[in-house]
């Protein structure tokens, strides 16, 4: 079959590859003038099933409004947005209710574990690496409320087969001797040891090459204007290089997947949420993480990338607004040095690189993925914080579907049909 992919960043090209190697014929259109060069750029490089709760979390809806209009919050909400995000702020708000909230976690457990096991499969066929690391993911806690709160999310977790360790301070120095320096302020941590790392640009990138040299045609600087119907089903795209056409359409563009899907009269109940990461030169710096580390009171992300150092964090309901605000990405490089004070002495902080981009969240969590009303089009969007560690599976699940065959993953609660079902 001839099948166009909408967006080439980590979602679209792992769609790409796996669909050609099923043999269909695949053109990927990305309006950049490079693979990955929005969402999948500079994310914090986490392969994670250990962090699937969507972020409508009880807990998160309560402390949101104390956030408001603090410069240094872990979630953001700018005042100007509340018309736009009115309805789907409604549902998020729904979706935060206890039996809800489970549900999708589940969900993304499921599609992680998944995709971690797809992950390993595409390095092991296609021999790519990307500054990747299967050392496992530590989570920090500095009280024990937060530690226990914590340890109940990965008891749920845990039965869906997300192995995990409740580690004491002295334990959690062992693992990771970069946060000996933060001894005294530790409540513990909780280590995963099955959770991955590793450059979702450079995977991108690396993997598109392999897929270009298998015959997968690439067609960047090419943005799709519009999405034409015809009796019921996509006849063309109209594209700033001219029509395209296939016999099937995968929309993986992001953050704009709901603009392009609108005029279809598909509604696909996702928002930009912005972050912001900085890279950091360590070459020969001592107090380097070798374990990827959360801080889960700053909501900061930390992890080793070959040479670098990725920090990241923070969430921002800012629209469409890519600008990178210099003291955003200063305070997330201090919150996350806090925890490595050996390193903080050493790293030049005027070397790192800033990065903001916007992370396409689902009004409940998990991403949506395959049919929709129009026959020839299928989805690949939303999958939010975690479209790194979901583009393996989701893309495996994508062909699978595409090709006909049994998804090897349950698609219950990944589809767009379950809006539907929710009202
Ligand atoms: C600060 C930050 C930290 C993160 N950390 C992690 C992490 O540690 N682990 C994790 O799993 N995830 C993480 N994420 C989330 C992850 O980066 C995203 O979910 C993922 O990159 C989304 O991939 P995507 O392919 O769907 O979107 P994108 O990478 O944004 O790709 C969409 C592509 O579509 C193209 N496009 C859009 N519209 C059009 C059009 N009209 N015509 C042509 N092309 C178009 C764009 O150019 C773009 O290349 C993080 C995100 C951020 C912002």
């Amino acid at each position: 079959m001839k099948v166009l992919v909408i967006g080439g960043g980590v979602i679209g090209t792992t769609t790409a590859w796996c669909l050609r190697q099923d043999g269909h014929e695949v053109t990927v259109l990305d309006r950049a003038s490079a693979l990955a060069a929005e969402g999948s750029f500079a994310n914090g490089g986490m392969l994670h099933a250990s962090l699937t709760e969507p972020w409508n979390t009880p807990a998160a809806i309560r402390q949101l409004i104390g956030w408001i209009g603090r410069e240094n919050s872990p979630l953001r909400l700018h005042l100007s947005q509340l018309p736009n995000l009115v309805g789907w702020g409604m549902g998020f708000l729904r979706y935060s209710q206890a039996h809800h909230h489970r549900h999708s976690t589940r969900v993304n457990t499921r599609l992680a574990r998944y995709s971690q096991r797809m992950t390993r499969l595409i390095r092991e066929r296609t021999g790519i690496r990307y500054d990747d690391a299967q050392r496992g993911i530590i989570k920090i806690f500095r009280s024990r409320r937060e530690l226990d709160e914590a340890a109940r999310s990965a008891a749920l977790t845990a039965e869906l087969d997300v192995r995990h360790e409740i580690l004491n301070v002295p334990a959690a120095i062992d693992l990771e001797p970069a946060l000996a320096g933060v001894r005294k302020e530790l409540a513990g941590a909780i280590y995963y040891p099955d959770d991955e790392s590793g450059d979702a640009c450079l995977f991108t990138r690396r993997l598109g090459e392999i897929a270009e040299r298998q015959g997968v045609c690439f067609e960047l600087s090419t943005a799709v204007r519009r999405i034409e119907l015809r009796r019921g089903a996509i006849h063309r795209l109209l594209t700033s290089s001219g029509v395209r056409q296939a016999d099937c359409y995968v929309l993986a563009a992001g953050v704009d997947a709901p603009l392009l899907a609108k005029p279809l009269g598909i509604h696909l109940p996702i928002r930009p949420v912005k972050g912001y990461s900085a890279s950091l030169p360590i070459a020969g710096c001592p107090g380097v993480p070798q374990v990827p580390i959360i801080d889960e009171r700053h909501k900061v992300v930390m992890t080793r990338l070959g040479e670098r150092l990725r920090i990241a964090g923070t969430a921002e309901f800012a629209g469409y607004d890519y600008s990178i605000r210099q003291q955003r990405v200063r305070t997330i490089i201090e919150q996350a040095l806090t925890n490595l004070p050996q390193l903080a002495q050493a790293v030049d902080r005027d070397c790192a690189s800033s990065w903001a981009c916007l992370r396409p969240l689902t009004v409940d969590g998990p991403p949506i993925l395959g049919r929709t009303p129009v026959p020839n089009l299928f989805l690949n969007v939303g999958s939010g914080h975690l479209g790194w560690t979901f583009a393996a599976g989701c893309a495996h699940a994508l062909a699978d579907i595409l090709s006909g065959r049994e998804p090897a993953l349950d698609l219950d609660g990944l589809t767009l049909a379950r809006y539907r079902r929710c009202g």
